[in-house]
């Protein structure tokens, strides 16, 4: 039936808008799993963050071992960060975000602050924008940015 057809040919060639309007979106990858279930995925977790916790953890059993006053513990854990390394050495994939000549711009939505600790071009919080899945485009869960929101009610007012 040609109205079959047309459905079909209609439906192969439909592109979804891209999501840069929503609020989950950041850089090509979708945040709403992550807002729905805060911290539950471990791999989008930054590796390199990941690491330096783990190192932190064992560091604090240590303390408890050996009972060390808070004091001491400071200035060995002061010691050993300087040694955690490069976050090159604990991921392949490190940009950084802030080379002096040549810094990349930022991704939209992400704060020069929310890289300082890692100075990773793709941390976003404790994620890494890599890990994260991609946006497909406008889905279900569509919702508009705060400031998209509030400039459609200003017109709306006008
Ligand atoms: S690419 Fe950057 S944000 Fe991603 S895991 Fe590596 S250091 Fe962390």
């Amino acid at each position: 039936m040609p109205g079959c057809r047309l459905n079909s040919i209609m439906t192969r060639r439909l592109l979804h808008f891209p999501g840069q309007g929503c609020r989950y979106y950041v850089h090509g990858r979708c945040l709403l799993e992550e807002r729905r279930n805060p911290g539950l995925e471990l791999a989008w977790r930054c590796r390199v963050l990941q690491s330096w916790g783990d190192a932190y953890d064992r560091f604090l059993d240590q303390v408890e071992a050996f009972s060390l006053s808070d004091e001491t513990a400071m200035r060995i854990w002061k010691r050993r960060m300087q040694h955690l390394g490069h976050p090159r050495q604990w991921c392949d994939e490190f940009v950084p975000a802030f080379d002096a000549d040549n810094a990349p711009e930022l991704p939209s939505g992400v704060a020069a602050d929310e890289v300082a600790s890692v100075g990773c071009l793709h941390i976003l919080e404790d994620l890494c924008l890599k890990e994260l899945p991609a946006c497909a485009g406008v889905c279900a869960y569509f919702e508009p940015r705060r400031e998209h929101a509030a400039a459609e009610d200003g017109h709306r007012h006008e």
